[in-house]
């Protein structure tokens, strides 16, 4: 057994002390899968690390009975009796969070101070959302006959949610509080290379008083337990987070059975700097923009849009922070940042550096020599990119950043739009007016100016155009987890018979 192997299945053991293995966490009870093996691999490393056993559809039948089940229970209760326990579970998360986030750096590679702040935020969530619980209510309508008419906000049942690998916990918590929050019973199929830390927390929502199967958390492939929870007749919602190829599966196969959905797909997000603005602060923040989390960030300012007057200086100030990063082990607390995920990704990556030098791209810093041992990536900035170059078109997901030179506000403009991507944004100067402008005309769910990457669980989250719909975080995403029930009672002593529409 390798050392990842043996402290990653000894960091799963401190939360299930009997567990021989990774399995899924249904009905209040960690099941080891039968079907195909998964091996996982060290991303510091590149070694294997521990292997299980796929869930298959066996496993979402079990937890879609345990989920209907919760559900009934969990609705039966009180609303602020649900929104307690999701204080509790809070609770326990934040006594957790040092076994968290050092279980998560082990299974996913990200340095273990991300890690800490993501298990702290995800207690937040489950705070913030707690404390909607009693707070997201129906209407009475004024209508013009003798009824009152009131609306109910009530859950959808059992929703799915399907995440990616790049913020495991983090996404398990943003998706997991909305919906026990609104009273939905949950099915999360984590991805398939990080599937224990969302294990846990379904383990903890138990722990803090939720009802076994509130929580299930599906290890396995998309194509297997993912397909089979779609076609499961007690889904009835779907929320997915990762990349449009397969967002757009997701929908095809949701559409089949008129299953709603939400998707929080990919970006190609402009960080536009004109040249009044504060360009050390920018440059810091374009470093963090795009090289945290080894770029594996869905909202990475991945486009570097800088206006021609500064475009050298500004690049310059870019690279030399870029160099200066520490790059390396995942434990290490002074790691700022770790390696790719995976393999195929860290292949994906270093193949767009090679596209980008080959359309005509420079290196300002970066590498394109393979990693020897682990998947690590030296946080890159290819300079004198065009936008119709591949790098500044397709999702890099790593730490590289495209660096565009333009002339005026309405290039710029032109520029960030030009995408078919819309998830974040952002714009640097210090002339007021031209910030509204440009936060007005870009096409983005998301946009700051003078800042990046400040997001939070009370802020509405999403995409626009192939970055997706529906909205996540926030009291919007409260919406999504519930459906609206429109009620008609009559009040009047001698009420008009209607024969068609009162
Ligand atoms: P991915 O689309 O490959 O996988 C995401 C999930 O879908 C995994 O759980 C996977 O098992 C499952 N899946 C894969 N194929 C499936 C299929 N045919 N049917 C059903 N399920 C299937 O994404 P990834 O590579 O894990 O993550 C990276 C992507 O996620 C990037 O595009 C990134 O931008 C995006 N992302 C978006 C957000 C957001 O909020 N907008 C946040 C994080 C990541």
């Amino acid at each position: 057994m390798s050392k990842n192997a043996e402290n990653l299945l000894a960091a799963f053991q401190h939360f299930f002390p009997n567990a021989k293995a990774i399995g899924s966490y249904v009905g209040g009870e960690l099941i080891e899968g039968a079907g195909e093996a998964i091996q996982l691999f060290d991303a510091a490393t590149g070694e294997e690390s521990l292997s299980y056993k796929d869930g298959g559809a066996a496993v979402v039948e079990q937890a879609a009975a345990a989920a209907e089940r919760a559900q009934k229970q969990w609705w039966a209760l009180t609303h602020a009796a649900r929104g307690r326990v999701m204080f509790e579970i809070a609770r326990e998360i934040r006594k957790e969070a040092e076994n968290i986030a050092r279980l998560e750096s082990l299974g996913s590679g990200k340095p273990i101070r991300d890690c800490r702040g993501e298990a702290a935020k995800v207690a937040e969530m489950f705070e913030y959302y707690g404390g909607w619980a009693d707070k997201f209510y129906g209407e009475v309508i004024p209508v013009p006959t003798s009824h009152l008419n009131y609306t109910r906000r009530e859950p959808a049942g059992t929703v799915l949610q399907i995440t990616p690998w790049n913020a495991p916990v983090f996404t398990c918590g943003w998706q997991v509080a909305p919906a026990i929050a609104m009273g939905n019973a949950v099915l999360l199929k984590p991805s398939e290379l990080t599937p224990t830390s969302s294990i846990i927390i379904g383990m903890l929502c138990e722990r803090a008083g939720a009802p076994r199967g509130l929580v299930n958390v599906l290890a396995g492939l998309g194509l297997t337990v993912a397909q089979s929870a779609i076609a499961h007749k007690a889904v009835k919602k779907v929320v997915f987070v990762g990349s449009p190829a397969t967002g757009a599966r997701i929908a095809e196969a949701a559409a089949k059975r008129v299953l709603p959905c939400v998707l929080e797909l990919g970006g190609k997000s402009a960080n536009i700097i004109f040249g009044d603005a504060d360009l050390k602060r920018a440059a810091l923040t374009a470093q963090a923009a795009i090289f945290a989390g080894a770029g594996q960030s869905c909202v990475a300012g991945s486009r570097l849009l800088v206006q021609r007057n500064v475009y050298d200086e500004f690049v310059s100030m870019v690279a030399a922070g870029a160099k200066k990063i520490k790059v390396g082990d995942p434990l290490d607390d002074k790691t700022e940042v770790g390696p790719i995920n995976n393999r195929r990704q860290y292949e994906h990556v270093m193949s767009m550096i090679d596209k980008g030098v080959a359309a005509g791209a420079t290196l300002a810093s970066g590498s394109q020599e393979r990693s020897i041992a682990g998947y690590f990536v030296s946080p890159t900035v290819l300079a004198g990119v065009t936008n119709e170059m591949e790098v500044a078109r397709e999702e890099i997901f790593g730490p590289v950043v495209a660096a565009i030179p333009f002339d005026t506000e309405d290039e710029a403009i032109a520029i960030a739009n030009d995408t078919d991507f819309g998830l974040a944004g952002a714009v640097w100067t210090t002339d007021v007016g031209r910030s509204h402008r440009v936060a007005a005309q870009v096409n983005a769910g998301t946009f700051w100016v003078n800042g990046y990457k400040t997001i939070n669980v009370a802020s509405p989250f999403g995409g626009y155009g192939l970055s997706g719909y529906g909205r996540s975080s926030g009291v919007e995403a409260l919406y999504e987890y519930t459906q609206t029930k429109s009620v008609w009672v009559e009040t009047a002593k001698e009420p008009p018979t209607a024969f068609g529409y009162l």
